[in-house]
């Protein structure tokens, strides 16, 4: 088995950390402050102001003109123009006109989509690499996708193991990797998260630091609550339970790898590293003072089938019968509050399109028989989150509180046993109003 020290750090930078020379230099002087972090994985080049262009929506309009053989001289230069601020506002001896030629050749020879978001990363990933004096190393070598597309995460944890013992430090560009066939593959969109992952996992570090523009994971969203608190730790759950809930920092599918090999996460701020940021851990003992909760998400856009039926209860088969009709829709059902005569199941409102709606009413009548079926719309969906609920007594009747001290009426109500989360639905008008009653009542605003 490969070895590693065992203080390694993987470091990733999101694309507003590399937009420009002046944030290169704020990547430089963390790389600097601490040794230990070996291994950079960059994104490519993000907005450097509320009206520009990522390089990566850049590229892949460059591929769209390309593919209806439109000329892509324009927004191409717009692209090396970018690379080029850089390099020439860190005082670099670095020329990369070859490369925009072979690339900009490449194009025009329909070298995929992939390819060409890819490069952002490609170009970012040279010019970090001799900024910081770090080898360069091309992904494409490494991390592998197999024939139908999904990754092959065994086969890249294997080659990521024995190309980086061979490099003491590295700059690997995130993104892509390549196919059995040698093509480029990229991961979906934010998905050099994904590589900073998976390369933690590889190393076995000793934290995975994710470098991106807020001081950490917010306890709510900011748009609905004003200046919600920073969490300081969280476990990968929670995560996954905030996430799927519509909070967001970090790629769902990053979370995998290091949480499989037990690495933490560290969300920083490359605009204030003097922050700690937010810690994800597998497990933390870890109680903040203030409140017992982890955080709140939630949001808009799901719909209620509501079945009823005399009896139900008592008739055995009559719950995989529904769920059966929703799957053959090939729909996933969200949650399945239950009464004794009523089942309900809680599906996304765009999941019943193009006809689905219907055909899930028809379906059910015949399979079950139902006294009444119905489909509403308008609702969302809000999930308190916290560890720490399950020590606590009273937490839902808070949550409840709160929602009747904002007058407004709660739809459903879903606790798992894991008491990992509440999750309460109210109508789609109610939801920002609720969130912020919510929040109140568990952070004392
Ligand atoms: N540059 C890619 C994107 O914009 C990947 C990433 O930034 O993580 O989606």
């Amino acid at each position: 088995m490969i070895r590693f020290p065992s203080d390694i750090k993987v470091v990733k930078f999101g694309g507003s950390s590399l937009a420009d020379a002046g944030h290169f230099r704020k990547v430089k002087s963390i790389i600097d402050a601490d040794p230990t972090r070996a291994y950079v994985v960059p994104s490519a080049p993000g907005r450097r102001n509320d009206g520009d262009e990522k390089v990566t929506d850049l590229l892949y309009e460059c591929f769209r003109m390309a593919e209806r053989a439109e000329d892509i001289d324009g927004v191409f230069s717009r692209i090396c123009e970018r690379y080029d601020d850089i390099i020439s506002g860190l005082g670099l001896d670095l020329d990369l006109s070859g490369e925009y030629e072979h690339i900009k050749w490449a194009m025009l020879h329909h070298a995929g989509r992939d390819y060409a978001a890819s490069r952002g990363e490609y170009l970012n990933g040279l010019i970090l690499a001799r900024y910081l004096g770090f080898d360069f190393i091309d992904p494409s070598c490494m991390v592998k996708f197999f024939d139908n597309g999904t990754f092959d995460s065994e086969l890249t944890n294997t080659l990521i193991g024995e190309v980086l013992s061979k490099h003491k430090n590295g700059v690997i560009p995130g993104f892509y990797g390549s196919m059995p066939n040698g093509t480029i593959k990229t991961f979906s969109r934010g998905g050099s998260d994904i590589t900073g992952s998976i390369v933690a996992r590889a190393v076995l570090a000793e934290i995975y630091e994710n470098w991106t523009d807020v001081d950490g994971f917010l306890s709510a969203d900011p748009r609905i609550v004003e200046n919600p608190k920073k969490i300081q730790y969280i476990t990968y759950r929670e995560l996954r339970e905030l996430s799927y809930m519509g909070a967001s920092v970090l790629h769902e599918d990053a979370i995998f790898p290091v949480r499989f090999a037990g690495i933490p996460v560290n969300i920083r701020n490359t605009n204030s590293p003097e922050e700690p940021g937010t810690m994800i851990v597998s497990q933390t003992d870890y109680t903040d003072p203030d409140t017992v909760i982890t955080g709140i998400a939630g949001h808009r856009g799901f719909s209620i089938v509501t079945i009823e039926k005399a009896m139900m209860n008592s008739e055995t088969g009559f719950g995989r019968k529904v769920l059966e009709v929703i799957e053959q829709e090939g729909i996933s059902f969200e949650h399945l509050p239950s009464g004794i005569d009523t089942m309900c199941v809680i599906l996304k409102t765009e999941a019943l399109d193009s006809g689905k709606r219907e055909r899930i009413k028809d379906r059910i009548c015949k399979a079950v028989d139902p006294d009444s079926i119905s489909i509403e719309d308008g609702l969302a969906l809000i999930a308190v989150v916290g560890r720490n609920m399950v020590k606590a007594k009273g937490t839902a009747f808070r949550v409840f509180k709160a929602v009747a001290e904002a007058e407004i009426n709660i739809k459903m109500i879903d606790q798992g046993s894991s008491e990992l989360n509440i999750i309460i639905g109210v109508e789609d008008k109610d939801f920002i109003k609720a969130t912020r009653s919510i929040y109140r009542e568990f952070y004392k605003q």
